[in-house]
């Protein structure tokens, strides 16, 4: 009997030494009887091609990409799945049995079931706000696109780039404000996303007034670091229901290892603690 050969996978970014994706990944190869390992692998911008090469003549499987190259990547690709083309940006690489390479982008599939997951019950009956107009940003409206909701109202500190959001993916149902209007959304609206950096550790925290906002309003921070973010405790200072982004990075790994490996784990309890303990 021929056993399964050995199945390899990575995160490449720089810096990557702080990547949690190898514990996520590590602990599914294990509980779905994968023999194989999944590497972090610190790639420099200057050396994104040969690191490909790399990877393809090693027989992996494929690669996550994380910041600075999920944009840089695309010209190296061979084909691009749908979401990865509507975003530009491009965190999944699955290389094919014929040798050529497939992007996919997993950030908006983990952003809406990260949401699904923690709670069903988010308000749909009113408009979004998504703070940010970054990569994460286009995953977020992507995604939340896809709801019933009445609109999605986008801000960000450099307007211009929200603008180029509503316009490339809004099919008419995004709103533009000012980033100085933030707060008078978040006094109506359903659901509210973070995914600018800041308050991130070392980062300012997102200064937002949220205490007129109706009870069953959602906070939403996809900064994991710390997982508790300021703005998370502000809004349960106010009474109000919150997420954190812990769950995204899961759940668009998850996405990540049914591409490549054609299953679609959980988020069981073991590495609910494992990420957890990382926090504390
Ligand atoms: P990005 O493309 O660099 O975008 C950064 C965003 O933050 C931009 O909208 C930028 O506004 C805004 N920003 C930065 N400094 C600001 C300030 N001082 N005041 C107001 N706005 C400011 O980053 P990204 O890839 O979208 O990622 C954003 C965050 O999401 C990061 O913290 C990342 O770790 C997190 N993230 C989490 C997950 C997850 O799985 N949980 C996945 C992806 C990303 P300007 O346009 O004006 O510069």
């Amino acid at each position: 009997m021929t056993s399964a050969p050995f199945k390899r996978a990575a995160v490449i970014g720089w810096p990557i030494a702080h990547s949690l994706s190898p514990v996520i990944h590590n602990h599914w190869m294990r509980v779905y009887g994968i023999e194989g390992e999944y590497e972090k692998i610190a790639v420099e911008p200057e050396t994104l091609a040969a690191a490909i090469g790399n990877m393809k003549a090693r027989g992996f499987s494929g690669f996550n990409i994380t910041v600075p190259h999920k944009e840089a990547i695309i010209p190296y690709l061979d084909k691009l799945a749908p979401l990865a083309r509507l975003m530009g940006a491009v965190n999944t690489v699955k290389f094919e049995e014929d040798g050529t390479t497939t992007g996919f982008n997993t950030d908006g599939i983990g952003l809406l079931a990260n949401l699904e997951k923690s709670l069903p019950s988010w308000p749909k009956d009113r408009p979004a706000l998504v703070m940010g107009a970054g990569g994460a940003a286009r995953a977020a409206a992507l995604g939340l696109l896809n709801e019933n909701l009445p609109f999605l109202v986008i801000t960000n500190r450099t307007r211009e780039k929200a603008e180029a959001i509503a316009r490339d993916i809004g099919r008419g149902r995004m709103v533009v404000v000012d980033w100085a209007e933030r707060h008078d959304v978040a006094k109506t609206a359903g659901l509210i996303v973070n995914t600018t950096t800041l308050g991130m550790h070392g980062n300012p925290p997102l200064e937002l007034d949220l205490s007129i906002s109706a009870r069953d309003t959602v906070v939403y921070d996809i900064v994991y670091q710390p997982l508790v973010t300021p703005l998370l405790d502000h809004a349960q200072a106010c009474g109000l229901r919150t997420v954190t982004g812990l769950g995204m990075l899961v759940y668009q790994a998850a996405a990540a290892f049914k591409v490549w490996f054609d299953i679609m784990p959980e988020y069981d309890d073991e590495l609910r603690d494992r990420l957890e303990a990382v926090f504390k």
